[in-house]
């Protein structure tokens, strides 16, 4: 029987189809009834089912890394919390949680912190993800609002992308625009310094300077006013601030944009002529220093125009994560306190204390993520709880992040693998995974969804919000927390949102406490009598004191840390199309390895023939707080002057790719967000003597400068480099893959330098290495898939003569060759997406690697090799 359930990726919030195997694996599809999706899935999704299973899961609790019972360590957190406490105050105890955890979790946490232990001190990683938004949104409107629906980016007639890889980072929702716009022609502007997968729907990329979206959204302020589209009687009668807002835009630089004349032109007349315009924006527009001030100037041109909470118009932020929403509806955050009630405000403070019936509240906000770890390293935090994330590697300065969880005497992670922060933990807490746990999730749109479990849960593990429950059980608030169900716990947090309601606020789901939690169908909120029509501020209505928006000055402020001579490069950082956060989930899906393996920085050719990078070399990155050692990728799509780096990889999968460990913690003052796409790098070749590549049937832990390692459909593969070679090469590949015994098999090119080893058992490989001076070139999928079948054959490194080589994987769904493509698009003439999907079913089933056939298409189609 299949269960409806939601996606545990991105904030785009697909329902789920999942029916058990019956052996602890599941079958997965898109839920054709979920108003996210409609059946519709991304590879990451449609992939889950490989992510299931017990492989490095955590089964019991430890303490100083050692197996321990339940009791004891519930015993030695909640003792450790209130030693804490009453040693040192409220002041000395944190919880850093996820947009990873189900809304009930994030409320018991919440109400645990906030309402017992009397303290803020509970951050999230949302606050590198969104924290600028919730900022922008609580300025303009007077509550964190989302104002619009998905079904707008299909109704307007502009879509404005701000700093957002919809393609990659909300592959569903751009497939939803893409299909909206190959029906009625929705025009697509992209805002974006790299040129990325998403341009390939843009009918205007601008590949704007890094920082300056303030300036561009002051400019379009600007023209909306000379060109007579401002919404004169909606301004009049819904908002306050206009003639300020506009003169703070009059007196900008556009020029900042280093945008042509011509491009910034044709933007304005689109965006002041057209009546229906969404502009959507994400971790671009947050992630900055001065990312609140970015929200504000777009929120600025939707209220000046009125276009805005009515059908096919409005600012639209999309969120990261799958309950980054959720957590902001219960107050899951510093400067938050529950359902969007304000934590500075004694009136909801005193409303949610007597709810609760709580012993005592902060008096305001609490530390945000970066201030929170600061204080941990200065001995200010006694006692940390991680929940669901990994700042050791997420976090910017990731190394002195990983250091002041070090340096506090007291840190509890709960997780469900092991992770880099984990093993810095002196308490693990084994949690209940997807699949397994119950409970909801908040999408970019305001609909709530079931997380349903539809597999056991292995013995040990436990729901968070049982966990946290217990803690605070055993520090005498049982009766507080005496929950036997998530839906319970669901149903306090439905209750609770009718103050905020009544308060004339926003989040009011109480219409939702007496629901039937079990058959809870997908529910966008305002729900009840509030509904009309699913969309806020149509009626010119906003939340705060005189139901009037605010227009907010804006003055731009370029990235805080400026280039120079020695350090000249921008380093924006972002996601691929097929991984997610630190891959501790997606890592475990070979499908999902197949598209890109190993830690990259793409830099414009000219810079690379400057610093003598060839492609496929390895380059050394640098900044006052951390090092990494990057593939080096060739590319125009991004600009001279900057680079980009993927965020993914970890000390366990590539310990040199670590990017956050390059980005100094630099916050917005408002929103306390970090400046993640801004950091100032020097950027250097690499000089390795040997390179290699390495296939094996179980993981790799090699001794080496560099290397990344990735899942396989027949084990593992690892990318590697040295700086010097070792004295003998067999014994060394021996014991790289723990093979003392096997047969070895051996070619080696004296006159180039290379060598290749394959180990044998009964004629089938079981591990194989390719060293040479120069980045090995090889059929690397074709050696992959031979893996433990050929002997010999391996070590040939590419399919033999006549037959073809598929090339590197494109379509991770189908697994369809980027070569396989090329020569489809050559032999037979093919001209568009469709007609590739035809000949070699190449973006067929999750339609995620589209923009990259258009891509290929309007390459050369000689390019095959
Ligand atoms: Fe999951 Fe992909 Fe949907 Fe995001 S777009 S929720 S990752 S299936």
């Amino acid at each position: 029987m299949s269960i409806r359930t939601t996606c545990p990726y991105c904030g785009v919030g697909c329902g789920i189809l999942a029916t058990p195997d019956g052996t602890g694996g599941a079958r997965i599809a898109g839920d054709p009834d979920h108003p996210a999706n409609r059946g519709r899935l991304c590879s990451k999704g449609a992939a889950l089912g490989q992510t299931l299973g017990l492989e490095g899961r955590l089964l019991c609790p430890l303490i100083a890394g050692r197996p321990a019972g339940w009791d004891a360590a519930l015993d030695l957190v909640a003792q450790r919390f209130a030693a804490a406490l009453e040693e040192h105050g409220p002041d000395s105890v944190a919880f850093y949680l996820s947009g990873q955890m189900l809304t009930e979790d994030y409320y018991v946490a919440n109400k645990l912190m906030k309402g017992y232990m009397g303290s803020a001190n509970v951050d999230t990683n949302s606050r590198l993800c969104m924290a600028s938004t919730v900022a922008g949104h609580r300025r303009a409107f007077g509550t964190d609002t989302v104002p619009g629906l998905y079904e707008d980016l299909e109704l307007a007639d502009l879509v404005v992308l701000a700093g957002s890889n919809l393609a990659w980072c909300h592959p569903v929702l751009y497939q939803r625009l893409a299909a909206a716009r190959a029906a009625r022609g929705t025009k697509v502007v992209v805002i974006d310094p790299r040129r990325t997968a998403t341009c390939e729907i843009a009918d205007l990329h601008l590949p704007i300077m890094p920082g300056s979206d303030a300036a561009l959204f002051n400019a379009v302020l600007t023209a909306l006013a000379d060109r007579g589209a401002v919404d004169h009687a909606f301004v009049a009668a819904h908002v306050a601030g206009f003639d300020a807002a506009l003169a703070a835009a009059r007196a900008s630089d556009p020029g900042t944009t280093g945008l042509r004349t011509a491009d910034l032109s044709i933007f304005l007349d689109w965006f002041c002529s057209t009546e229906r315009v969404v502009t959507v924006f994400s971790q671009g527009i947050n992630q900055s220093s001065s990312g609140t001030d970015k929200v504000n100037a777009i929120l600025n041109c939707h209220l000046a125009s009125g276009r805005i909470g009515r059908p096919g118009t409005g600012p639209f932020s999309v969120t990261g994560q799958p309950n980054a929403m959720g957590g902001r509806e219960v107050g899951g955050m510093a400067n938050t306190l529950a359902c969007h009630l304000e934590i500075e405000n004694p009136a909801h403070r005193a409303a949610v204390q007597a709810f609760w019936g709580s012993p005592r509240m902060p008096q305001g906000p609490g530390l945000k993520a970066v201030e929170m770890f600061r204080a941990a390293a200065h001995g200010q935090i006694r006692a940390l709880w991680i929940i669901h994330t990994n700042p050791a590697v997420s976090m910017p300065d990731a190394d002195a992040v990983a250091a002041a969880i070090r340096l506090c005497d007291f840190v509890v992670v709960s997780d469900i693998t092991r992770t880099d922060t984990t093993r810095l933990a002196d308490v693990v807490l084994p949690a209940t995974a997807w699949g397994e746990k119950s409970g909801t999730v908040t999408n970019s749109d305001r609909t709530i969804s079931r997380q349903r479990p539809f597999l056991s849960a292995p013995e040990g593990p436990r729901d968070d919000w049982r966990i946290l429950a217990d803690v605070a059980g055993r520090m005498g608030w049982g009766e507080a927390f005496g929950w036997t169900s998530p839906a319970e716990v669901f149903a306090e947090h439905a209750a609770l949102s009718s103050i905020a309601g009544q308060m004339g606020l926003d989040f009011d789901i109480s219409d939702l406490a007496a629901c039937d939690y079990d058959t809870l169908p997908p529910t966008r909120w305002p729900v009840g009598p509030r509904r009309r029509g699913g969309r806020f501020f149509g009626d010119g209505r906003f939340f705060t004191p005189d139901h009037r928006a605010r227009m907010v000055p804006v003055t731009p402020r370029p990235p805080a840390v400026a280039t120079g001579p020695r350090r000249r490069f921008r380093l924006n950082t972002g996601r691929i199309r097929d991984q997610w956060h630190t891959m501790t989930r997606s890592g475990r899906a070979p499908a999902l390895s197949r598209h890109i393996a190993e830690p990259f920085v793409e830099i414009h050719p000219v810079d690379a023939a400057d610093l003598g990078l060839e492609p496929a070399a390895l380059a050394r990155l640098s900044t006052p707080q951390g090092r990494a050692i990057l593939r080096v990728a060739v590319t125009d799509r991004v600009q001279r002057g900057q680079v980009f780096a993927p965020i993914h990889w970890t000390a366990d999968t590539a310990p040199t790719g670590r990017i956050d460990a390059l980005v100094a913690s630099v916050t917005d003052p408002i929103s306390g967000q970090p400046e993640s796409k801004a950091a100032v790098v020097t950027v250097a070749p690499l000089a390795p003597a040997w390179y290699g590549f390495a296939v094996a049937r179980t993981s790799m832990n090699p001794d080496a400068v560099y290397w990344a390692r990735a899942r396989t459909e027949t084990g593992w593969r690892c990318e590697l480099a040295g700086m010097s070679p070792p004295a003998d090469w067999e014994a060394w590949a021996r014991s790289l893959f723990g093979l003392p015994d096997a047969c070895c098999l051996r070619v080696e090119d004296p006159g180039r330098g290379s060598l290749r080893l394959a180990f044998t058992e009964e004629g089938r490989s079981l591990a194989a290495l390719f060293v040479a001076p120069e980045p090995v070139e090889l059929a690397r999928d074709h050696v992959v898939a031979l893996l433990g079948t050929a002997g010999a054959e391996i070590l040939a490194g590419r399919p033999a003569q006549g037959q073809p080589d598929p090339g590197p994987t494109l379509c991770s769904c189908l697994n369809v060759g980027r070569n396989t493509i090329l020569r489809a698009i050559s032999e037979r003439g093919l001209r568009s997406v469709e007609a590739i999907g035809s000949a070699v079913q190449a973006g067929t089933a999750c339609g995620g690697c589209r923009p990259e056939l258009a891509a290929l298409l309007a390459m050369r189609p000689e390019a095959a090799e």
